[in-house]
């Protein structure tokens, strides 16, 4: 299906500082300019996110953090959370739950977007990091207790998420038309220059050929593909 819902409030809960642009930067875009308010949370600091062992690993987090606000500027986005896990060291336990549990309550979004824990290999060449897989399950083992006022009492009063997007999926049934927004989407992953290497051009082709490969299975010029959840009822 072809998911066309404009949420009011939407969250993004990714791991690492440029996993939301690139996995949804574009229907961040799309939403945010059509009117709905967008709060972001990034779970890890990105401070192990270089090839080079003479990188200062505070510094890179630091470095990207503004990374992520100059991309979020890009997109739209009302705000941005970090909660500052060290790559590598997210665990999906009760403290990360009831973080995610706080996080939702607060900004009560219609609908959530975080990455698909259930795809582990993609192909036979890259297996999903294990942070993206621990956050994917925190935040969906996070959605019920978020909307049941026993569980994290202290949190604010119990939200219930509609519409939930789980990226990076194998089993992708929701595509979002991107086509209005594909320069926003490129602009956004460009704020991240630490990740790009040599030829950023390199990333805007990579990224384009993407949407191109989704909106082919779609109908569309250029999409982003999700599994599609509606929860609550
Ligand atoms: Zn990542």
């Amino acid at each position: 299906m072809i998911e066309t819902s404009i949420p009011d409030r939407a969250l993004a809960v990714f791991a690492h500082p440029d996993d939301p642009e690139v996995s949804c930067g574009g229907t961040l875009a799309r939403w945010a300019s059509s009117g709905t308010e967008i709060y972001l949370v990034i779970a890890n600091r990105g401070d192990k996110g270089s090839a080079d062992p003479t990188t200062d690993p505070d510094a890179l987090a630091e470095h990207r953090a503004e990374e992520v606000a100059r991309a979020a500027e890009v997109l739209g986005l009302a705000g941005v959370h970090h909660l500052g896990y060290p790559d590598g060291e997210i665990d999906n336990d009760v403290a990360l739950r009831d973080r995610l549990v706080s996080v939702i309550r607060t900004h009560r979004p219609d609908a959530l977007i975080a990455p698909d824990p259930t795809a582990v290999f993609f192909g036979d060449s890259y297996v999903n990091h294990r942070d993206h897989r621990q956050l994917g399950w925190g935040v969906l083992d996070a959605l019920v207790p978020a909307a049941s006022p026993l569980y994290v009492p202290d949190a604010g009063p119990a939200h219930q998420v509609g519409l939930v997007l789980l990226s990076g999926t194998l089993e992708a049934d929701a595509w979002v038309d991107i086509a209005d927004v594909l320069d926003r989407k490129v602009a956004a992953v460009a704020c991240h220059a630490s990740r790009l290497g040599e030829d950023p051009a390199l990333v805007a082709d990579l990224l384009e050929h993407r949407a191109t490969e989704e909106g082919r299975r779609s109908g569309l010029s250029y999409a982003e593909a999700f599994r599609r959840l509606r929860l609550g009822g």
